[in-house]
């Protein structure tokens, strides 16, 4: 779900706690340094004094004065700055130090949404999935290669479950490493229990984690929520599943198909590829049935601009029930 304008709210809120935040320990930093060394404080009062004269200079147009006094507070700071590493400090210590450095917890940054905001969002949609708990579990820190045969080879392409899943791994880490949003697209291809999703869970971790929008949407819940959009119950929605970062499709094919998801479905996957936003899908559907449940152009911007997987492989979920009894 994407966030309400009460959750917006409370995001803002967040942001000008961390700027509270930053400001306080600021001060208290400062309250800590002149309590160490009375003469540093000495040198504000002073250098608050040049700065008032130095305005009065300016607008007198004294140049000669305002720049004496430029310099006498350059002198100051410089003091200030010996001082302080005498005490050990490093040298920002006095600074203010923002939670994050590129918007100084304001949410912007150039007039658009800063990562941290978008981060931030990310989370509280996460939260409201309840798919947080299952990122802890599932992500490229837990992918495990046991799970599948290396000596069985697939008829089809000549190579074993292994060797497929090591070059779909390959690609999965390709994509969210250091991601770029819109720079790959990937169709995950397979049976059930093949490790498509879990994989696809890999990927939106690393990428929350990097501070990107993600949505994850069963195809079913994508297109019920495309519908409450289209039909004015929520345009916020619809923005944010056009316009996230990265969007993960899973199980394409599961739901109910109409017209209706077939336009919804070809505008989607338009609109992000017009907005430079990336995409994963998986379906359980070859690329004969995908032709066939949806419109040729939908197949056709399928084939064009994502990196198809394929997944073969015994049943996992199986395969860890028979081999780990009891759980
Ligand atoms: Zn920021």
């Amino acid at each position: 779900m994407p966030v309400s304008s009460d959750q917006y709210k409370k995001l803002m809120s967040v942001l000008e706690e961390r700027r509270a935040d930053a400001l306080r320990r600021q001060e208290e930093a400062f309250d800590e340094v002149v309590k160490r060394s009375p003469i540093f404080a000495e040198m504000e009062s002073a250098i608050a004094v040049d700065h008032a004269e130095r305005v009065k200079a300016l607008l007198r147009g004294d140049e000669m004065l305002e720049d004496r006094l430029l310099s006498q507070i350059e002198d100051l700071r410089e003091q200030q700055r010996v001082i302080l590493a005498g005490l050990g400090y490093e040298k920002d210590y006095l600074e203010v130090h923002y939670t994050c450095p590129l918007c100084h917890d304001t949410g912007y940054k150039d007039g658009r949404k800063c990562r941290c905001l978008r981060a931030l969002e990310a989370e509280l949609l996460y939260d409201a999935s309840n798919i947080r708990e299952v990122l802890e579990k599932e992500n490229f820190g837990t992918f495990d290669m046991k799970w599948f045969d290396r000596t069985r080879r697939d008829p089809a392409t000549g190579r074993t479950p292994y060797e497929n899943m090591t070059e779909n791994h390959r690609k999965a880490l390709d994509m969210a490493t250091d991601f770029v949003p819109g720079r790959k697209n990937l169709l995950f291809m397979g049976g059930a229990g093949t490790g498509k999703t879990f994989l696809s869970n890999c990927i939106a971790a690393e990428v929350i984690r990097q501070g990107f929008s993600v949505i994850y949407y069963p195809a079913a819940t994508l297109f019920d929520r495309l519908a409450d959009s289209a039909f004015g119950r929520s345009a916020d929605e619809r923005e944010q599943i056009f316009g996230c970062d990265l969007l993960i499709i899973d199980d394409l094919g599961t739901e109910v198909n109409n017209s209706f998801v077939n336009s919804q479905l070809f505008q989607c996957i338009n609109e992000r590829k017009m907005r430079k936003r990336s995409t994963v899908i998986s379906t359980n559907l070859d690329m004969n049935q995908l032709r066939d449940t949806y419109s040729e152009r939908v197949s056709s911007r399928l084939l064009e601009g994502y990196d198809i997987c394929r997944f073969f492989n015994p049943d996992i979920r199986m395969l860890k029930r028979q081999l780990t009894p009891g759980r």
